[in-house]
């Protein structure tokens, strides 16, 4: 049984659907105390707990404690059952972040699987679905299995209501080396707009063009939903190289200017193409968790976020494999999986 305190490191979500996952893939239970102690206000949010319900449902898992506002859960995996799936978080919590808990397990199982998700697709402090299916996949898919995700309807916070599908056709994860991106193909900026006035997106474009000047006019977009889908907005700066897409994104909250948000995000946008590194500053925690499962591989990436410590902390504790981070004279950091 491994012992986590959910306070340590990053002291987020992110520790309890890592954990969940690695649970599945080693049968090792865990008991996790301190939920998100990390945290303003720490506990199990829906969310969360929809993330380790697909989880247990997936993996014939058992877990007590699980409930919303819970700080302490104790998880015993069972085996892992490839199939189709239907998960519903029930707000606008992150689609992405129940897709995170069961993607490695299902691509590891026999047969494939089909996912249906409901929730938030564009919200605050988790990867839009454009990032999952351009930024992530295309990474995972080279390493072996062949994963597509199509995004049915958007949402947004705080309704919710978005949908995704995706489905997983899995093979045995080989390791791969990304410490080069390649050149630079193509730059697109685009506001996604539902139930918002156009003048918001047309905004946060602009402050996003004064950071990015070299961007040409015509890469910069606007796209209206249908208002049913909103309220709601979202900016994705999307940088495609021969070897990597990263997508920077921002979205609308009451009380912050379009212009500020955008703002921050063509700011990080550029600060990862002023460097050379392979991988944002978000991709690369949730690379640890498929190269540690495929024993190597290593990828460069930009100044480590504690969520990648954390990651590496866990497979750490589950699997044994080492991670190695060494920085570069650029200033990028090369992240080697499987060694100590
Ligand atoms: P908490 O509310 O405790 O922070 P959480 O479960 O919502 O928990 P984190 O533990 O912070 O979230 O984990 C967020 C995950 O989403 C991380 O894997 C992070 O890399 C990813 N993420 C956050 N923002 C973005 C973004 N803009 N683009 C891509 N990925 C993102």
């Amino acid at each position: 049984m491994i012992i986590i305190d959910g306070s340590e490191g990053e002291g987020g979500g992110q520790v309890l659907r890592y954990a969940c996952a690695l649970s599945l893939m080693t049968g090792e239970a865990f008991t996790i105390g301190n939920i998100r102690g990390g945290r303003e206000k720490p506990g199990l949010m829906r969310q969360h707990v929809t993330a380790i319900e697909a989880a247990c449902v997936i993996g014939g898992a058992e877990c007590t404690g699980l409930a919303v506002g819970s700080n302490s859960i104790s998880f015993r995996p069972g085996r892992v059952t490839p199939g189709d799936y239907h998960f519903a978080v029930g707000t606008a919590g992150s689609t992405a972040l129940v897709l995170q808990t069961v993607l490695v397990p299902l691509m590891l199982a026999d047969a494939p699987s089909r996912l249906v998700i409901e929730g938030g697709t564009h919200a605050m402090a988790a990867p839009p679905f454009e990032f999952i299916e351009r930024t992530l996949l295309p990474v995972i898919n080279r390493m072996g299995p062949t994963i597509s995700a199509r995004l049915v309807r958007h949402g947004f916070f705080p309704r919710g209501g978005g949908w995704i599908e995706v489905d997983i056709v899995p093979a045995a994860l080989r390791p791969v080396e990304c410490a080069e991106r390649g050149a630079l193909r193509r730059v697109g900026a685009t506001a996604i707009l539902a139930g918002i006035p156009f003048d918001v997106g047309d905004r946060e474009l602009k402050t996003a063009a004064k950071t990015l000047p070299d961007w040409p006019p015509e890469s910069f977009v606007t796209r209206q939903l249908p208002a049913d889908q909103g309220p709601g907005n979202a900016l994705l700066l999307e940088a495609v190289f021969d070897n990597v897409t990263e997508i920077m994104s921002a979205f609308g909250k009451i009380g912050v200017p379009a212009e500020r948000l955008a703002k921050t995000a063509a700011r990080r946008m550029a600060g990862y193409l002023a460097c050379e590194a392979f991988a944002g500053p978000y991709l690369q925690d949730q690379l640890i968790l498929p190269f540690a499962i495929a024993g190597g591989g290593h990828f460069s990436t930009v100044k480590l976020s504690q969520h990648t410590l954390t990651a590496a902390a866990l497979v750490e504790r589950f699997l044994g494999t080492g991670v190695r981070f060494a920085e570069h004279e650029d200033g990028a950091i090369l992240v080697e999986v499987g060694r100590s």
